[in-house]
C-alpha cells in the first residue's frame, strides 16, 4: 500500500498546544504528516518570525519521525499535489472555523480533485487556544507560555 501522507497547513504564527494537538493526533492516523507553514515571501506581515518558528516545531517534534515541518509559499492545493499528500488536515474549535473551513476545504478539492480534507475536533482543553489572542496578549507583554509548547 502506498503510504498515507498529509499536510497540516496553517499560519502557525504562532505554533500553539492546540496544533500540537491536532499534530500527534493525525500522525497516529497516517504514515506521515507535513506541517506546512504558510508564508508569503514578498509579505512580512507576521508577529513572529518564520524560521524561527520552523526551528520551535522541529524541536516539538524532534522524536516523532512521521512529522516534519515546510516553508510554503504557493496555494495550499498545489503544495499537497506537489508532494504527493492526499489529504489535508484542519482542526475545528468552533462553527466559526467550520464556517471558513467548509468554504476552503471545497476550493481546495476544485483546485486538486484527489485532495480529501479531515477534520479533527478540537480537544476541549485547547479548544480557546488562538494564535491571534497569544499575539495580542504577548504585545502587551502577558505570560503566554501556558499555550506554547515551546519557550518563546
Ligand atoms: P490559518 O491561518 O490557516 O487559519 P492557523 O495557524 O490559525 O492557520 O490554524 C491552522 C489550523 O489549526 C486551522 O485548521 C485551525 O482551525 C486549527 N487550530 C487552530 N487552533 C486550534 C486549536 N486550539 N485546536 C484545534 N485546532 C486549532
Amino acid at each position: 500500500m502506498t503510504p498515507k501522507k498529509a499536510i497540516f497547513p496553517g499560519s502557525f504564527d504562532p505554533f500553539t498546544r492546540g496544533h500540537e494537538d491536532i499534530v500527534r493526533r493525525a500522525s497516529k492516523l497516517f504514515d506521515e504528516v507535513i506541517i506546512g507553514l504558510g508564508h508569503n515571501t514578498k509579505k512580512h506581515n507576521r508577529y513572529f518570525e518564520v524560521n524561527g518558528m520552523v526551528e520551535k516545531i522541529q524541536t516539538v517534534f524532534k522524536d516523532e519521525p512521521k512529522v516534519s515541518v515546510q516553508i510554503y509559499n504557493e496555494l495550499t492545493a498545489g503544495f499537497a499535489q506537489r508532494l504527493g499528500a492526499d489529504y489535508l488536515i484542519r482542526g475545528l474549535r468552533n462553527t466559526t472555523d467550520f464556517e471558513y473551513e467548509n468554504s476552503i476545504s471545497q476550493v481546495n478539492r476544485y483546485l486538486f480533485k484527489d485532495l480529501e480534507t479531515i477534520f479533527l475536533i478540537t480537544s476541549p482543553e485547547y479548544a480557546a487556544i488562538s494564535s491571534s489572542i497569544i499575539r495580542e496578549v504577548h504585545k502587551y507583554g502577558g505570560d503566554v507560555s501556558e499555550f506554547l509548547p515551546f519557550e518563546i
